[in-house]
């Protein structure tokens, strides 16, 4: 059935790369905090509060790591990066999360794919810019897709996606752009998940 929910059940917050699970593929998902990150992969999942809604303590600055109920042994993993750019944690704090996350996504050998979340509404910030940057730069595979569909008026989406686009260096076309709220292009995003996952 398309875009049926993937069913992803939790498995650990890992401090370190090392403390993540096995698998046979990873997908993972990073952006800044309160992009709607948790939102998005609750509405992949099709469930209430399987990734934590904005910032449950202790668990937003590990790597959150979910397994796929199917595929190939050991079964793909889910994996939600911690969120950047929150200016409410201390500065010794967030200097520890480029160096996690650079070493999850250089060092993690079977990642499939980086999506790559930015507000549909705010647009790219410098760190998400820097962030794509850095992707092609290291050449790992990514993925953008636009969160908070619902928030900007119909009259103006049009030309809020070409911009979106624009200032990310891309086309139209590469920007999937999503609503968790209204479940808007949440059935072509877990396909695709899916097919990232299972190769
Ligand atoms: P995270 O910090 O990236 O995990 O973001 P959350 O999922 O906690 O969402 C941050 C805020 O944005 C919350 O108030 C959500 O309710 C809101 N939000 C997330 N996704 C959407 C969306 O698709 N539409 C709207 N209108 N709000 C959203």
């Amino acid at each position: 059935m398309a875009g049926r929910p993937l069913q992803l059940e939790f498995v650990t917050s890992a401090p370190t790369l090392r403390d993540l699970p096995d698998s046979a593929s990873d997908v993972a998902v990073v952006g800044r905090s309160n992009v709607g990150k948790s939102s998005l992969i609750n509405a992949l999942a099709n469930r209430k509060q399987l990734a934590a809604v904005s910032g449950t303590p202790g668990r937003t600055r590990l790597l959150n790591a979910f397994r796929l109920a199917e595929g190939p042994e050991p079964r793909p993993v889910l994996v939600d990066l911690p969120g950047y750019g929150y200016a409410k944690v201390p500065k010794a704090v967030r200097d520890t999360w480029g160096p996690m996350i650079e070493e999850y996504l250089t060092g993690r050998e079977q990642l499939a794919m980086v999506v790559v979340l930015l507000d549909g509404e705010v647009g790219p910030t410098t760190s998400d810019l820097e962030l794509l940057d850095w992707l092609r730069h290291e050449a790992l595979p990514h993925s953008v897709v636009a969160t908070k569909h619902d928030k900007v008026k119909s009259s103006r989406r049009d030309r809020r996606r070409r911009e979106l686009a624009a200032d990310c260096d891309l086309e139209p076309r590469d920007v999937l752009w999503v609503s968790a709220t209204k479940g808007v292009n949440i059935d072509l995003l877990r396909e695709r998940v899916r097919t990232w996952l299972l190769g």
